[in-house]
């Protein structure tokens, strides 16, 4: 095998060519034919001029199109920038240019905003399942159908072979911090990522079924998810939208083994599950991208009856750094020790041009290294100086290890509260509050605080028939005071329908807060 990231599909599709790779609504894909349509998408790309080292952008939702362009720009050797399905035109352009893409895959869907993208950053475009009209403009002419092209194309031959450090994705980061920084990731870093947790005994396995809720542009549902299921060659079944009742029925239907999700979908599950009472053979899930309260990973285990093993990562690491695995007895609370190969340690946060590590116990910024950290920003050297230090990545989060090694996440650096002085970490003071019967989501915020310089703001998504009012508000206050110490219980309640999320998952701290204004409300 190479060390290349085409291999994860090519190999499969030589070992298990008839096992079926996607389920796409009534669509069921083998790999044998996946690696086929990727090899004649790829001759179209290469008769428009695509070679070794170029980029090319993806706005595709989750449809076998994804893995099929993919796999196609990697098959020659290019490099594949996956873009957000849900930006909008100014922000996709953004990307576009930063990543001097050579052209963008756009799926008709997404014309809307992908067209004025493509124009605006003057790059020519091709569509994918589009029909004529999506774009706007008049006439079928409009359309540069990268699959109906493909259809008859002849298959590339062997995949152009590639360096183990040569990059094979730009992965956008969502930009909650600033503008989005384009990490490069190598071939290595990808496969290495994808065979120390695919191949971990248990993980994945060759039979199973895992629903691709996930969407494919991000980090977690591309290589978590669709990577390690097509290096095992299990099956993967996408769904475009997550919707809770929609995923519950597909994977009832689909006979689903394995899930992947992210907290928020863990919880919109378990509320279809509470109207709905058919149950998935579910052998094990997997939770990552923000914490997951111990609470909701006992209420997913008694709903599902399976294991939930959750883990942690970031788009700068491949992204998986540490997960409970499952041939290891399971540390709820923790997301486990880091996969093999990679280091993770807790560094004294502060000093920023140095790493100094901390003991076991002492909490502090989470550093990494090892095979699947990245090789930087794209053109961005100052944001890569900012988080590559002394040979380690700094995540930005903050966290502990214990005598054995296990991880615990405490939270973001960015998102600590600090509040009179004392350190106020959100998620302690959210998984206290999920406690409360009337919460049903919760997100903690600091908000400017003239006397102590910032406060503690909960801001409620109540229960279903809690009333959203004063009286709640102030009784949510009071038993927050008598479950946590005085520096850290909130003293200001707000009450909200839903929690903004961002693409991955995450409470969109920094909107929220910018919602919140001392004394209002
Ligand atoms: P941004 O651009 O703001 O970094 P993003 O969602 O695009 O956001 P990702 O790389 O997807 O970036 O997210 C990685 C981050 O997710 C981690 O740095 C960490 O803060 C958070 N995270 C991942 N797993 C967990 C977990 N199990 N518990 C808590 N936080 C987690």
């Amino acid at each position: 095998a190479t060390l290349s990231l085409v291999s994860v599909l090519a190999d499969t599709a030589i070992r298990r060519p008839e096992h079926t790779a996607l389920v796409s609504g009534p669509e069921r894909i083998s790999y044998g034919a996946l690696w086929l349509a990727a090899r004649r998408c790829a001759t179209v790309l290469r008769e428009r001029g695509v070679g070794p080292g170029d980029r090319v952008a993806l706005l595709l939702p989750n449809t076998p199109a994804f893995p099929t362009a993919y796999f196609g720009v990697l098959a020659l050797g290019a490099t594949v920038v996956p873009v957000n399905a849900l930006l909008k035109a100014e922000e996709i352009a953004y990307i576009l240019r930063h990543s001097q893409a050579r052209l963008l895959l756009c799926a008709g869907s997404l014309l809307g905003e992908g067209d004025p993208a493509a124009r605006r950053a003057d790059v020519p475009l091709m569509t994918v399942d589009a029909e004529a009209g999506d774009t706007g403009r008049p006439g079928p002419d409009a359309l540069d159908a990268l699959d109906v092209l493909a259809a008859d194309a002849e298959p590339l031959g062997t995949p152009v072979p590639r360096a183990p450090d040569d990059i094979a994705l730009v992965l956008y980061t969502s930009g909650t911090t600033g503008r989005p920084k384009g990490v490069l990731l190598s071939h290595l870093n990808l496969v290495m990522n994808i065979d120390t947790t695919a191949l971990s005994p248990f993980a994945m396995e060759a039979d199973d079924v895992l629903l691709g809720c996930l969407p494919l542009f991000h980090t977690f549902g591309q290589v978590c998810g669709m990577g390690t299921c097509f290096r095992v060659g299990a099956t993967l079944v996408l769904t475009s939208r997550f919707t809770p009742d929609e995923a519950l029925d597909l994977m009832v239907r689909e006979r689903c083994t394995v899930l992947m999700g992210v907290p928020t979908m863990y919880l919109g599950l378990l509320e279809a599950a509470a109207r709905d009472p058919r149950r998935p053979p579910l052998a094990r899930a997997y939770s990552g991208g923000s914490a997951l309260p111990v609470p909701v990973l006992q209420d997913i285990e008694a709903t599902f009856g399976c294991p939930v093993y959750e883990g942690y990562g970031l788009t700068e690491a491949s992204p998986c750094v540490a997960y409970n695995q499952p041939a290891r007895p399971r540390r709820p609370g923790t997301v486990g020790r880091p996969v093999r190969g990679v280091e993770a340690e807790i560094a004294r946060s502060g000093t920023e041009d140095r790493i100094v590590l901390l003991p076991a116990g002492e909490v502090g910024e989470i550093v990494v290294r090892g095979h699947n950290v990245m090789t930087g920003y794209l053109d961005d050297p100052e944001a890569t100086a900012a988080v590559l230090v002394d040979g380690w990545l700094r995540t930005g989060d903050l966290g502990v290890k214990d005598a054995e090694g296990c991880l615990t996440i405490v939270d973001r650096k960015k998102d600590m509260i600090v509040r009179g002085g004392y350190n106020v970490y959100p998620r302690e003071v959210e998984e206290v509050l999920t406690r409360h019967r009337s919460v049903a989501r919760v997100a903690v915020v600091g908000v400017p605080d003239a006397r102590y310089g910032q406060e503690v703001c909960a801001v409620v998504v109540p229960r279903p028939g809690a009333a959203p009012d004063a009286a709640l508000a102030e009784e949510i206050v009071g038993w927050s005071r008598r479950h946590m110490a005085a520096y850290k219980y909130p003293r200001r309640v707000e009450f909200a329908a839903t929690l903004p999320l961002g693409p991955s998952g995450k409470v969109l701290k920094r909107e929220l807060a910018a919602l919140l204004r001392p004394g209002t409300g």
